[in-house]
């Protein structure tokens, strides 16, 4: 799904980098994008709130250890939420926590009628009990989950932090968002909830996922995860040979399936990822499951696939009780049911949010290449809502490992990119004249 350019929004934006302007409620409408860019960056509070994240480095590195050592698995990510609210209510936030566990802090604008979330993911992909305890050493720091998302929940509070102290007011309202579901079987609930309550007012999404600053996700890849189960009478092995079984259904089927024609262009693709049944070897199975990852670049393909994937499992059961030679105990039963379901959607190359992007980029002296994944803005981006995903700075690897790590130099460049990016799209008005 592609977005198109909203002149309206890049009006918007653009007069709220009008920073020698005074304050009033007529929004003009400047046509050079790049001037504009300049006065923000050359703004004194903007340059007041760059400065303060170097001053301010290590105290970020500590919220980033404090923060990873809480742990957060997925549907378990209270704690650590409470620790985030304390520190968006610290820096003058509103701060609420909804139904789902997000925990989101308004900063209001002077055009609160519409508004700009930047984000970060409070889960993890790690099972309770696993040791997160951080090990540091100089600006390295080694934790599970430290990079993914410590990184970008360090960044959510340092932004908000320089924000308050550097004294900003933007012109739409900012929305700090730690949002729970974003890795696995959360399945994004987290950041479809905040869509789904800001819907009407929502200009714009910055989702902070990981570190380093080499790329800008702005494509959205679809993806759809389900589960087959067959279910069957079962029996012994030998007395009741010729029962149909759920694992021979199972297997024709995955047979026809894998042999489905796929698109290279738009790129598709398929994993039977996981496969489970029986009870012993001598024993007619009661159940066969199987579970597929699917995806693509256009949704479409994800449709398609899908049905090739329920028409060859009703092939396979109906292959296999056809020369079944005893139905006599009963017959075979199939579902599809779905594990999860990432919608796609692109953000336009010539849109308000990715020249924010280009020319923060430009300020700080990087290049970022575009990136097409799945993360948190897929939720707006199949919405038409513009969106980015970006790492948050510095350095890390080993993502959804335990040997995962940081490191902090330089992450003062990713910050910036996300202040100014963050600013770019929200609007500052003029500091008023005392
Ligand atoms: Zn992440």
């Amino acid at each position: 799904m592609k977005l198109n350019g909203d002149c309206c929004l890049k009006s918007l934006v653009l007069s709220g980098i009008l920073l020698a302007m005074p304050i009033r409620p007529v929004i003009s409408f400047p046509a050079n994008r790049a001037a504009h860019f300049t006065q923000l960056q050359t703004n004194p509070q903007v340059r007041t709130a760059l400065d303060w994240f170097a001053v301010h480095h290590s105290w970020i590195d500590d919220e980033q250890a404090r923060l990873t050592e809480i742990p957060a698995p997925a549907f378990q990510e209270s704690e650590r939420a409470a620790a985030v609210k304390v520190l968006l209510s610290a820096v003058g936030l509103e701060v609420t926590t909804d139904k789902t566990g997000n925990v989101i802090g308004l900063l209001r604008g002077t055009l609160d009628k519409e508004v700009v979330v930047l984000s970060a993911h409070l889960d993890t992909v790690f099972p309770a009990g696993t040791e997160v305890k951080v090990h540091r050493e100089k600006s390295r720091m080694t934790a599970p989950g430290i990079s993914d998302n410590g990184a970008g929940l360090a960044a959510l509070v340092a932004v908000a932090r320089a924000i308050h102290e550097a004294r900003i007011q933007p012109q739409r309202g900012i929305l700090f968002v730690a949002n729970v579901g974003e890795e696995g079987e959360g399945n994004l609930r987290g950041m479809r909830a905040v869509v789904d309550a800001y819907r009407d007012r929502l200009k714009a999404v910055v989702v902070l996922d990981g570190s380093s600053v080499d790329h800008v996700t702005t494509k959205a890849l679809a993806s759809r995860r389900v589960e087959v189960v067959i279910t069957g009478p079962g029996g012994h092995s030998w007395s009741d040979f010729g029962v149909p079984n759920p694992i021979n259904a199972l297997v024709r089927g995955s047979v026809r399936f894998i042999s489905t024609r796929i698109p290279s262009t738009p790129r598709t693709t398929f994993n039977l990822g996981q496969i489970e049944g029986g009870t012993s070897v001598n024993s007619i199975p009661h159940e066969a499951r199987l579970k597929v990852d699917l995806r693509s670049e256009k949704e479409d393909e994800l449709t398609r696939l899908e049905s090739a994937l329920r028409e060859c499992v009703a092939a396979g059961v109906r292959d296999e009780l056809e020369t079944s030679r005893d139905r006599s105990k009963g017959k075979l039963e199939w579902k599809l049911d779905s594990l999860g379901e990432r919608p796609g959607g692109e953000l336009a190359a010539n849109s308000a949010l990715l020249a924010a992007l280009r020319a923060a980029d430009e300020f700080v002296g990087n290049q970022s290449r575009v990136e097409r994944a799945s993360t948190d803005a897929n939720i707006p981006l199949s919405l038409g809502i513009e969106a980015i995903a970006i790492g948050a700075g510095g350095s890390g690897g080993g993502a959804h490992s335990l040997q995962e790590w940081y490191e902090s130099d330089g992450r003062e460049v990713g910050l910036k990119r996300v202040l100014l990016t963050l600013l770019a799209t929200a609007g500052v008005t003029a500091e008023k004249t005392r």
